[in-house]
């Protein structure tokens, strides 16, 4: 068995791995590389395989960087199944329609062909075949399951098997305990074989037990201050964890009743999708939400704002409000408005739930910039910060320690992929210190025999 490494290797976008047995291929996840813009470079190269001759796509979780470039596989002759669990199709349909959409927005700014279009979209997800946790799918000399990664709603890693070995792909990991969905499971105890992701290789989530309290106090303090308090939010997976917490909180009268807003359509297309999906959540939400018979996005005070007027009209609200909208990361999107009227504002707070990339505006509030630039404009920055880490829904180190342990005896090899350059290859020296097993951080391109 050859495993090539197409992706996400020396850094976390662009997860795309080619596994080979014989004249057998088949790819684990088809993901976008995405760095300053979605047109990035990586994304034209042509495809360093003939797309024909692959047998089946295993993709292990919806999010663009694991899924980004099926349209454009299937737009160069692709026309195989495509494997997933059943939430993972319909959240990665929303998501790449999105990614379409600026895709060729960009693409137009910047004179070039888009990537792909919307019917390339569609003709993938006509190649689509839905699988459950445990259902075990035969492509040529490869028997593959997938596992639960507890990362975000429908998260899978892949168990592929080949002559005679065991490979387990890990996709993108989750923490213990998360908010909404079950914990994921740790790798098999028979892999002879591993590729793990490293985003939070080199750190631990401290406020993770006390997350719940935290947010409540911020919402405490926000309504007493009397001002705005803001979220940026991923659409997938933060902003229906936060939805969770917010309705736990208000349904048990933790914090006073407020106007909270939900600033995003994508977000909202992608919270219906949840609701759906009851069975996906852990037993503490589906006792909550389904025998309580709420709904993510139906309890007191929660206003979905659509369309743009809608979103605008948030600033005639009266004080104290909430507002939840994307990016996660301030860079771009309806959140930066809402920023540049409430950040000058000391009665206000912002709350960053996420991981701040260097160089993104939420960054730059994050490390306590007084002035920052949204829009062309000068912006003063006067409002309460707060971050909560509590809410990733990466692994953290010893998360990613605990994955591999069971498999500790057995392991021959341990490629450590998805993460910055140095924070791979501090998780491989960890991982070799502490559990005693082989590890390598692979460059991009890389092939290995295994
Ligand atoms: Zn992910």
């Amino acid at each position: 068995m050859k495993i090539k490494f197409l992706g996400a290797a020396g850094t976390v976008t662009g997860s795309s791995y080619l596994i080979a047995s014989g004249d057998d291929k088949v790819l684990v996840d088809c993901g976008l590389f995405q760095g300053e813009s979605y047109c990035e470079r990586d994304n034209f190269a042509p495809l360093p395989y003939d797309p024909k001759t692959i047998r089946a796509v295993f993709i292990t979780h919806a999010h663009i960087d694991h899924t980004g470039l099926l349209p454009k596989l299937v737009k160069a002759g692709y026309a195989g199944p495509i494997y997933s669990t059943a939430p993972t199709r319909d959240f990665a349909k929303e998501l790449l329609l999105d990614s379409e959409d600026i895709l060729s927005r960009e693409a137009e700014q910047q004179g070039q062909t888009p990537l792909y279009t919307a019917e390339d979209v569609e003709a993938a997800m006509r190649l689509w075949h839905t699988i459950g946790y445990k259902e075990t799918v035969k492509a040529g000399g490869f028997e593959v399951h997938f596992i639960d990664a507890g990362h975000i709603m429908g998260s899978a890693s892949a168990v592929i098997f080949a002559e005679g070995k065991r490979l387990v792909m890990s996709g993108d990991l989750g923490n213990e305990n998360p908010p909404l969905i079950p914990e994921g499971e740790l790798i098999p105890a028979d892999a002879d074989y591993a590729v793990i992701e490293s985003c939070y290789g080199d750190r631990q989530h401290e406020d993770f037990g006390k997350r719940r309290e935290i947010l409540e106090d911020v919402i405490e303090n926000a309504v007493k201050m009397g001002g705005a308090l803001m979220i940026p939010a991923f659409a997938m997976e933060r902003l229906q964890e936060l939805l969770y917490e917010i309705n736990f909180l208000v349904e048990n009268r933790k914090v006073p009743r407020m106007p909270i807003f939900i600033d995003s359509p994508l977000a909202i297309r992608l919270t219906r999708v949840y609701e759906h999906y009851e069975s996906f959540m852990n037993s503490e939400a589906r006792k909550f939400m389904w025998q309580g018979r709420r709904e993510l996005l139906n309890f007191p005070g929660i206003r979905l704002t659509l369309t743009r007027e809608e979103s605008r009209s948030i600033e005639q609200a009266p004080m104290p409000k909430m507002i939840i909208a994307g990016s996660g990361m301030s860079n771009g999107g309806r959140i930066t408005y809402h920023e540049s009227l409430y950040l000058p504002d000391p009665k206000s707070t912002l709350l960053i739930v996420g991981y701040q990339v260097s160089g993104t505006l939420g960054r730059q509030i994050q490390e306590g910039a007084k002035e920052v630039r949204i829009m062309g404009k000068s912006v003063k920055v006067a409002a309460r910060i707060v971050s909560i880490s509590g809410y990733s829904a990466h692994a953290d180190q010893p998360r990613l320690l605990q994955w591999l342990s069971p498999a500790r005896g057995n392991l021959k090899k341990v490629f450590v992929t998805h993460g910055e350059e140095k924070v791979s290859q501090d998780f491989a020296a960890k991982a070799l210190n502490d559990l005693a097993v082989a590890t390598e951080v692979p460059h991009l391109g890389e092939e290995v025999v295994l």
